[in-house]
């Protein structure tokens, strides 16, 4: 395999194409906006250039990646010779069914479909294909360059064989898959998102602050990140949209998001994309600072 194409050069998107342009695949990077693939590619050089910088890579590893990858708009003809697509683009069901549909009817019939989804199920969206098959969860971490775990997710119908070569392709990437059943959340949301939904709960609660919960979660439970601070990270409207998919696929109310999660995505602060959430963030550096909301 060495014809890649990822769609959505977001948060992820930018990631995912950075890690296989990286070990030598040629990728083809699709977003709907020149605009949004002119930010991927600025970021992706600027986290080799940090790899540079700190002697992980050479110059010339630098510029291999970056003429490894290729931006483009107009999806069909930018997925007609690949072999595998992987699907990062926004959470939302009634878009991800479209791009698979349309993914189905442009990418040669042998191509594997890879989704990678947080949360909506594998066997929805391969049910909307002609090769459900060949459609599997590539569930990548944030950041991508910099986290090992890629949990392969199977659907109803995903073959053995599309199955063993994700895993087997996610070792070429240097990273360490892990094989779960398609259910809502898989393992890793499952876990984690009630966790994030519970701190939100326990500052609208006021049960204590921003910085508080995020201390007690660091230094009592030795977590790199407190939970509003990776909320951010991740992005709540990312965390809602995960929330809601656990809410209606396990129908219990456990799950509900928090209403102060709801009001922030409604008020579009967003975390880290948007320069504020929970913190706000330096759109430079990234760093952050107590919220005027929270303070
Ligand atoms: P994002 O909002 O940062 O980026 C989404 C990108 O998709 C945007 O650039 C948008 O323009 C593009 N897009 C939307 N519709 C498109 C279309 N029809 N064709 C091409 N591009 C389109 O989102 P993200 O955080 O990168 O999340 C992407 C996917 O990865 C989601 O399914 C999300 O659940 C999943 N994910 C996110 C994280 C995280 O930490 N953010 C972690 C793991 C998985």
């Amino acid at each position: 395999m060495e014809r890649i194409a990822v769609i959505g050069a977001g948060t992820m998107g930018n990631g995912i194409a950075h890690v296989f342009a990286q070990k030598g695949f040629k990728v083809n990077l699709i977003d709907l906006r020149q605009a949004s693939l002119d930010r991927a590619i600025a970021t992706i050089t600027k986290n080799l250039d940090r790899q540079v910088k700190k002697e992980l890579i050479s110059e010339e590893d630098k510029q291999a990646c970056l003429n490894n990858l290729s931006t483009h708009t107009d999806m069909p003809s930018a997925v007609s010779d690949r072999q595998l697509v992987v699907e990062a683009a926004t959470e939302r069901v009634d878009l991800k069914l479209q791009i698979f549909k349309d993914l189905d009817a442009n990418a040669p019939k042998e191509c594997i479909l890879a989704t990678n989804t947080s949360s909506i199920s594998i066997t929805q969206i391969a049910a909307v294909t002609n090769r459900p098959e060949q459609v599997v969860g590539m569930h990548f971490m944030n950041p991508v360059p910099v986290m090992k775990l890629v949990e392969i997710i199977r659907g109803y119908a995903t073959s053995d064989a599309v199955t063993e070569k994700i895993m087997s392709l996610s070792r070429e990437l240097s990273k360490v898959p892990v094989e779960v059943n398609d259910y809502p959340g898989f393992v890793a949301n499952r876990i984690l998102m009630p966790m994030i939904n519970e701190a939100i709960y326990t500052l609208y609660e006021s049960v204590a602050g921003v910085e508080e919960i995020d201390t007690v979660m660091m230094l009592g439970m030795a977590h790199p990140m407190g939970p509003l601070h990776l909320a951010d990270f991740i992005g709540l409207d990312v965390c809602l949209a995960i929330l809601e998919v656990l809410y209606e696929g396990f129908g219990n109310p456990k799950y509900a998001p928090c209403p102060l999660l709801v009001n922030m995505v409604r008020a579009g602060k967003t975390g880290v994309k948007t320069g504020e959430g929970f913190y706000v963030y330096n759109r430079e550096t990234k760093e952050k600072s107590a919220s005027p909301s929270f303070a």
